[in-house]
C-alpha cells in the first residue's frame, strides 16, 4: 500500500504538461544526482537524452525537450522564475553548450543530443534515457514519467515510499477510506489530515496547502489579465481575458486577493456562474499552455479544474470561505486523486484524457461535496459520478500541444464536477449502484482497451482530423 500525500498529488510546477514537462524535468534532476553520486560530474564532456513513445511523439508540443534542458541545467520547476526559462533555453541553443547542474559548462547540441525515438519502451509509454559520457566511461539511466509529475527509475517501479506504513490510515481504495470515516466518525478531510500529520507538522501542512492555493489564485489572476495568442503555432487566442473583462466590468481591485473579494459582488445568475467557472478554468490552462506556473492537479493538462471549482466555492457558494475551507477542499481532492492513481492511472499516455480531466473532475466533485455538507458516502459518490461521465475520454491534442481540446476541456471538467457534487448531495448514497472503486477499476480496464492513437500520441482523433494548417 503506497502512501501518497496531498502534496504528491498537488505540485507546484511549470506548464504545459506534468507527464511530458514536469516528469522529464524531475528525471533530469534525478540523473544529475546519480552522476554526482558516482563522482562523474567534473569529467562529463557530453550528455545525450533519448525520448521514447509518447514523450517523443508529443514531446515537441509538450516542451519535453525544453524540460530536460532545464532539468540538466539544475533549474527547479517549483521555484524557477518563469521569465528566466527563455533566457536559459536561448543560451543553450545559441552557444551550443549547457551549464550542467549549474556546475560545469559542456557542449550541448539540441538537434543531436536530444533524440526523439518513435518506439515505445516496454514498461510505460513515457520513457527517457540519459547518457553521460566522459573520456573513459559512459553512464546510462532510464526513467519513466508515469503521470502527474511522478517519475520512476527503470527496474525500480515497484519501490514504494519508505514511509509506506507511516500513515495511521493507510488507504488503497475508497471502501477503506469510508471505513475509517465511519469507525472514527470523521470527515474525509479529517482522515487525510491525520495521515498528513504523520509526515509533517500541522504548521507545515497549513503553510504548504495555502502556498498551493496562492499559486492557483495567482495563476487564475494572471490568466484573466493576459491577452494575446498562445505559443506553439495553433494561433489559439486567449479567451479568459475577454471573458473576465465582460464579467468583472469596472469594479476596482489591485491584487489577486482583492480581486477575489470583488468577484463576490458581481451578479451571478446561472449564465454568469457558467462563465465565471469556465473563465477560471480557461485562465489556468492558458497560463499552463504558455509555460507559466501552475499547480499540477493531478496533471498540468487538467490543472484548471480544481482551482475553478474551489474558486466557485469561494466566490459564489460561500462568501465566508476561509483558509480552513481551502485546506479542507485540497485535502479531499488530493485523497481522491491518489485513489485513482493507485487503482488506475493519472497518465494520459496510459489512459487517455479520462485519466486527466476525468480524475481532476472527480477530485473536485468530491471536495466540493464535502464543503457543501456532504457525508463521506456522498463525497465518494460525487467523485464516482464525475468519473463515470468521463469514462473513455480520449487524449488527442492537436499538434501535440496542450491547447485543443485541453484548455476548453477543463471548463467541462469543472462544470461536471459541480453537477456531480449537487447530484450526490441530493441522493441517498445507500442507493448508489456504482461504488467509486468500481468506476476506478472500470477506468483502468477502459484505459487498457483504448487504442494507443488516443493516448497522448496525437496519432488519432482531433489530432489528425484537424491539422496545423487548419489553424
Ligand atoms: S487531451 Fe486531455 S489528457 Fe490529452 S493533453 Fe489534453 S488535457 Fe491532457
Amino acid at each position: 500500500m503506497e502512501c501518497i500525500s496531498v502534496f504528491d498529488m498537488l505540485k507546484i510546477g511549470v506548464g504545459p504538461s506534468s507527464s511530458h514537462t514536469l516528469g522529464p524535468w524531475r528525471a533530469a534532476e534525478k540523473f544529475l544526482a546519480e552522476v554526482r553520486a558516482k563522482n562523474m560530474m567534473d569529467n562529463i564532456n557530453r550528455v545525450k537524452v533519448d525520448l521514447y513513445g509518447s514523450l517523443s511523439l508529443t514531446g515537441k508540443g509538450h516542451a519535453t525537450d525544453l524540460a530536460v534542458m532545464l532539468g540538466l541545467s539544475g533549474a527547479d520547476p517549483e521555484y524557477i522564475p518563469v521569465e528566466s526559462i527563455d533566457v536559459i533555453i536561448s543560451a543553450i541553443k545559441n552557444k551550443n553548450e549547457i551549464f550542467l547542474g549549474n556546475e560545469i559548462i559542456i557542449p550541448f547540441h539540441v538537434e543531436t543530443d536530444i533524440v526523439f525515438n518513435r518506439n515505445f519502451l516496454p514498461f510505460h509509454a513515457n520513457g527517457l534515457t540519459f547518457t553521460a559520457f566522459t573520456d573513459s566511461e559512459e553512464y546510462t539511466s532510464t526513467f519513466y514519467s508515469i503521470g502527474g509529475g511522478f517519475v520512476v527509475k527503470e527496474n525500480e517501479d515497484n519501490q514504494k515510499s519508505e514511509s509506506k506504513n507511516a500513515f495511521p490510515f493507510p488507504i488503497d481504495k475508497a471502501t477503506e477510506l469510508l471505513e475509517y470515516c465511519q469507525k472514527e466518525n470523521k470527515k474525509i478531510s479529517e482522515i487525510v489530515f491525520e495521515n498528513e500529520k504523520s509526515m509533517r507538522s500541522e504548521e507545515e501542512i497549513h503553510n504548504e496547502l495555502l502556498r498551493i492555493w496562492d499559486t492557483m489564485l495567482e495563476c487564475m489572476y494572471i490568466g484573466c489579465h493576459t491577452e494575446g495568442t498562445l505559443p506553439g503555432g495553433l494561433n489559439v487566442r486567449r479567451r479568459a481575458y475577454d471573458m473576465h473583462k465582460n464579467l468583472i466590468g469596472v469594479l476596482p481591485y489591485e491584487d489577486p486577493h482583492s480581486w477575489l473579494q470583488i468577484i463576490r459582488q458581481t451578479e451571478v445568475k446561472f449564465r454568469q456562474i457558467l462563465k465565471w467557472v469556465s473563465c477560471f478554468a480557461l485562465s489556468v490552462n492558458e497560463v499552463n499552455a504558455s509555460l507559466g506556473r501552475v499547480v499540477t492537479a493531478p496533471t498540468n493538462g487538467s490543472a484548471g479544474v480544481i482551482p475553478a471549482v474551489l474558486m466557485y466555492y469561494m466566490v459564489i457558494e460561500n462568501h465566508d470561505a476561509n483558509e480552513e475551507h481551502i485546506k479542507q477542499f485540497l485535502m479531499v481532492a488530493g485523497e481522491i486523486g491518489s485513489i485513482f492513481k493507485k487503482g488506475a492511472t493519472i497518465s494520459a499516455a496510459m489512459g487517455g484524457c479520462q485519466a486527466e480531466i476525468g480524475v481532476s473532475s472527480a477530485m473536485a466533485a468530491g471536495a466540493l461535496c464535502e464543503m457543501m455538507g456532504g457525508t463521506p458516502e456522498q463525497v465518494l459518490m460525487a467523485a464516482e459520478i464525475a468519473m463515470e461521465h468521463h469514462l473513455g475520454l480520449t487524449c488527442d491534442p492537436i499538434g501535440g500541444l496542450v491547447q485543443i481540446p485541453c484548455i476548453e476541456r477543463n471548463t467541462m471538467g469543472a462544470i461536471k464536477a459541480i453537477n456531480a457534487a449537487e447530484l450526490a448531495l441530493e441522493t441517498d448514497a445507500k442507493n448508489a449502484k456504482v461504488p467509486l472503486d468500481k468506476v476506478v477499476a472500470t477506468m483502468w480496464e477502459t484505459a487498457k482497451d483504448m487504442n494507443s492513437k488516443y493516448k497522448e500520441t496525437s496519432e488519432g482523433g482531433l489530432a489528425i482530423g484537424v491539422g496545423l494548417a487548419d489553424c
